[in-house]
């Protein structure tokens, strides 16, 4: 196995001689919130898949919703005259749970990278039926992460993610995040920081012209950036700009919404109600491919009264609505509000931030440790405090080797450590996960 997949299977996100060099585990099994690899080698997950297993691997309910359904309808497309009994009971089970963010449609992809570009597709077409052709134009944050398809990686705030596929999108504008650590305006106060970036998206969206722009778009806790997460001003901040200059907000929740940060959504963990929201991942656990863009009453209102045929939706994938992906989807969305799981994630998460605080305390290569926002947390590593240089790959990895060994599986990002554990972790699992991590930096 090992060989072949230094052999024939290219990683997303890797160099195809990474396999070669470093062959990545093989797991092969999966129980509760752990992980077991080829060798049968058990560690608890801390990243929780792919921040998208937040209720485990073992939810009986779920497994049973697919099983079913594979044996009653594999699949039937929902593109023009045909739709199917499942996907219309989620649509409302969605905007029931989504009320309280303003949203009531929803239409279905197969991912998140697919949510954002019909997020922004139908930005754009929203301006062009009120007559607004002008506004075309996407403004994002700086770390963003918004996925690989074009108008995703045209948004990405991370040039690595662009720049191997320029040209890509014209019309794309990053401002600085809320990154108390590292800002170009060299400020670690919080507040301070989000009043000087929203000063900034301002400016942009002045300098651009607000009458050419559609969308701003951003996760309410930036991910895949290094676990950004904002002072409580800066997603209302934002929410207000976009208001006073008619620009659509996007909420890319594909990993905040369904419990993660704490709350039921990032955007409501913020009190934002967002144009349109971007969701995947724990909508259905990591058990079927599958995605949502749920949209604003006000923002669907303006296609669904539109008589002149541009509100016609030319976005759409073979597995949009997919039957087996909509019953994991009801039966996850039972299971995650039955067992409220919002409630763990924070309680959870404060111990695990905690921890790491601790764990700085006595490791000099922690340079940063965010989260205090439910089970989204990282630990920014550097060679040294005082210049924060960011530390070397070697280094890292082998944390991530000593931490394996030691049980516990976690997530590398350049120079940050990522902990997206499943929302039903337990006291002591957290307990082991901070031990663990503890036993890795002790190796170096
Ligand atoms: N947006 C955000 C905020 C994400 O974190 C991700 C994936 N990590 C995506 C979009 C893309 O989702 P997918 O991988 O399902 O295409």
């Amino acid at each position: 196995l090992k060989e072949n997949n230094a052999r024939r299977l290219w990683h997303p996100m890797s160099h195809p001689a990474e396999s070669l060099a470093n062959p990545p585990d093989i797991i092969v099994e999966a129980e509760g919130v752990e992980i077991i690899d080829v060798d049968g080698h058990r560690m608890v997950d801390a990243v929780g898949g792919l921040w998208n297993v937040n209720l485990g691997y073992s939810c009986q309910p779920v497994k049973d919703a697919i099983a079913a359904q594979l044996n009653r309808l594999p699949y039937y497309s929902i593109f023009r005259g045909t739709t199917n009994d499942n996907v219309i009971e989620l649509a409302e089970m969605l905007a029931g749970f989504f009320a309280p963010d303003g949203l009531s449609r929803a239409f279905y992809t197969s991912g998140g990278s697919d949510g954002v570009e019909v997020a922004l597709r139908l930005a754009r077409q929203y301006h062009k039926i009120r007559g607004e052709a002008g506004k075309v134009k996407f403004l994002s944050l700086k770390k963003g992460y918004h996925g690989t398809h074009t108008l995703g990686a045209s948004v990405n705030g991370n040039a690595n993610f662009r720049t191997q596929y320029e040209p890509l999108m014209p019309g794309c504008f990053h401002t600085p995040a809320p990154y108390t650590y590292r800002n170009p305006f060299n400020e670690s106060d919080p507040a301070r920081l989000a009043q000087l970036c929203l000063a900034a998206i301002e400016d942009e969206i002045r300098f651009q012209d607000p009458s050419t722009i559609a969308a701003f778009i951003m996760e309410p806790v930036l991910g895949a950036g290094g676990v950004i997460p904002p002072h409580e001003s800066f997603m209302p901040g934002v929410r207000a700009l976009c208001s006073k200059y008619g620009i659509l907000l996007i909420a890319d929740e594909v990993i905040t919404a369904f419990g993660r940060t704490g709350s039921w959504s990032g955007s409501r963990h913020w009190g934002v109600q967002p144009d349109l929201l971007v969701s995947a991942k724990a909508i259905t656990n990591g058990y079927f491919p599958f995605g949502v863009v749920m949209v604003a009453d006000a923002v669907a209102e303006v296609f669904e009264g539109d008589a002149t045929g541009k509100g016609a939706i030319g976005s759409g994938y073979t597995y949009s609505g997919h039957p087996v992906g909509a019953a994991a989807a009801i039966a996850c969305l039972k299971e995650t509000e039955r067992q409220q799981v919002h409630l763990n994630a924070g309680a959870r998460g404060d111990q695990l931030f905690s921890g790491l605080q601790a764990l700085m305390a006595r490791h000099q290569v922690i340079g940063d440790v965010r989260g205090g926002h439910g089970l989204m947390c990282a630990l920014e590593l550097v060679s040294d405090r005082a210049s924060k240089a960011p530390i070397d790959k070697k280094t890292i990895g082998k944390v991530h080797r000593a931490t394996y060994e030691a049980g516990v599986m976690i997530r590398v990002s350049g120079n940050n450590i990522i902990l997206s554990p499943p929302l039903v972790v337990t006291k002591a699992d957290v307990a082991r996960i901070l031990s663990a991590l503890d036993a890795g930096f002790a190796s170096l």
